[in-house]
């Protein structure tokens, strides 16, 4: 009798929490991550570029569009990241809510924009975070306790994490703290823990670097 009940209560119950489940969809894949850990099993979260791909020069598709249009909550990084979102969201007609995670943050200069890499600062991703569980709390205010609950577990995982990367940058001597990238991704990382980083590509992969950039970039490799 008493299976049978669970079963019942099951049945009654899966298809009801798949239902309340809020339909969030974020940009790129770290921001999906981050909303993941703070959403847990009360959302579905779909990232429009994957792991793989270039969130600079990304290309929707169709699906993204649909995408959109069942999404209550769209969460963007900002700072001139995701150029091509707006005119999707606007051609999906969706009526989800706009969120940038970037908000609270103090955003470097880079040229004449804004550097949008500003999630590769630990106490960056924190603020994000504390963004996102806003976010998701306002959109679904039933399930704000366990948003607040969650996010405090993830901050307190990227508190953890910062006080290992502040470890291991203090053990590499300060003249040796040089990273080559391809892409000069890293500028809050750079700036937050003290590492210097050199990039032949500029802070946008839509630019190709010069003979003169790769020219220096081999110079310092050599040094
Ligand atoms: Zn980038």
């Amino acid at each position: 009798m008493r299976r049978l009940l669970l079963c019942m209560l099951l049945l009654i119950a899966s298809p009801l929490h798949a239902a309340e489940r809020l339909n969030v969809v974020a940009s790129f894949s770290i921001l999906g991550d981050f909303v993941r850990n703070v959403g847990g099993d009360r959302v579905n979260v779909t990232t429009l570029v994957g792991p793989d791909s270039d969130v600079h020069v990304y290309t929707p598709a169709p699906s993204d569009a649909k995408r959109i249009t069942d999404a209550r909550l769209v969460i963007v990084n900002g700072l001139g990241l995701e150029g091509w979102l707006p005119r999707l969201v606007q051609s999906s007609g969706s009526k989800a809510m706009v969120v940038t995670a970037s908000a609270g943050i103090a955003p470097h200069k880079l040229g004449s924009g804004a550097d949008p890499h500003a999630w590769q600062s630990v106490p960056n991703a924190k603020i994000y975070v504390t963004d996102i569980a806003n976010a998701l709390a306002a959109a679904d205010p039933d399930d704000a306790e366990v948003f607040r609950t969650q996010a405090k577990a993830y901050l307190e995982k990227l508190e953890t994490l910062d006080r290992e990367v502040r470890e291991a940058v203090a053990k590499i001597p300060p003249d040796r703290r040089k990273v080559i990238s391809t892409h000069d991704a890293f500028g809050y990382f750079a700036a937050e823990y003290g590492i210097q980083f050199i990039a032949p590509l500029g802070v946008s992969t839509e630019t190709e670097p010069s003979a003169r950039d790769i020219a220096a970039i081999i110079g310092q490799i050599k040094a």
